[in-house]
């Protein structure tokens, strides 16, 4: 994608959006089987960024994610927020000099996701953010034959198939693991925030 200062911002104020529109439902999600504090923590990151956002907006996208990593980091707090800024800062370390376009961000946001991973000690399957994030990134590595628009047709419901997943997962990371099979036919919040910002970013690529 090309450099584009008004898209970065675009994607902050629709994530944003998003998110506080989502607060009680997510709310009511990591209050069942977390402490309840995760719209609220990722809150206080996305406003950092509603902040940073026309300073962010100038940089390419490899420092911008850098930043935004860092930002994520320190003001988040929990366990999303080094995870979610380390997504960011390892998308920043694989972005290429060249051009960013469908296929290569695909390998960058799996360096990304693989980041996560370790950065969790955790794999899909665990009722984590990871059981959206891993198929998303599997199905922009598989998607070499597609268009960009098509591409963008598909992600969203790739995401929501994660997200719902997690509902028949027993969580073995995080604070939900202390509840073992109690944590069945729940949701997962950081899958649920993961898969509603997915989405609020491809609605924004496809109204460019
Ligand atoms: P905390 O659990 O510290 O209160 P949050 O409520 O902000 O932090 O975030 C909880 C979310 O973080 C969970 O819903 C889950 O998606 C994600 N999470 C927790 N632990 C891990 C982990 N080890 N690997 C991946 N994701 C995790
Ligand atoms: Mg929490």
């Amino acid at each position: 994608m090309p450099y584009n200062p008004a898209l970065l911002t675009r994607l902050i104020e629709a994530i944003a959006a998003t998110i506080d529109t989502n607060a009680d439902e997510i709310t009511a999600l990591d209050q069942a089987i977390g402490d309840g504090d995760h719209v609220i923590n990722l809150q206080r990151g996305i406003h950092a960024l509603m902040a940073q956002r026309e300073e962010l907006s100038q940089l390419d996208w490899a420092t911008a994610w850098q930043k935004i990593g860092m930002t994520l980091m320190s003001t988040i707090g929990g366990a999303s927020g080094s995870l979610f800024g380390t997504l960011f800062v390892a998308m920043s370390k694989a972005a290429p000099d060249h051009a960013i376009n469908q296929y290569t961000f695909a390998a960058i946001f799996t360096a990304g996701v693989e980041a996560v991973k370790q950065r969790g000690k955790a794999d899909a399957g665990e009722k984590t953010m990871l059981d959206v994030l891993i198929p998303v990134a599997t199905y922009l590595q598989s998607a070499t034959m597609v268009d960009f628009p098509e591409l963008l047709a598909t992600v969203p419901a790739v995401a929501i198939k994660g997200m719902e997943s997690t509902r028949e997962m027993i969580a073995t990371k995080g604070r939900a693991s202390y509840l073992e099979k109690r944590s069945l036919g729940h949701i997962d919040a950081g899958a649920k925030t993961s898969q509603l910002m997915i989405c609020a970013i491809v609605d924004v690529l496809t109204q460019q």
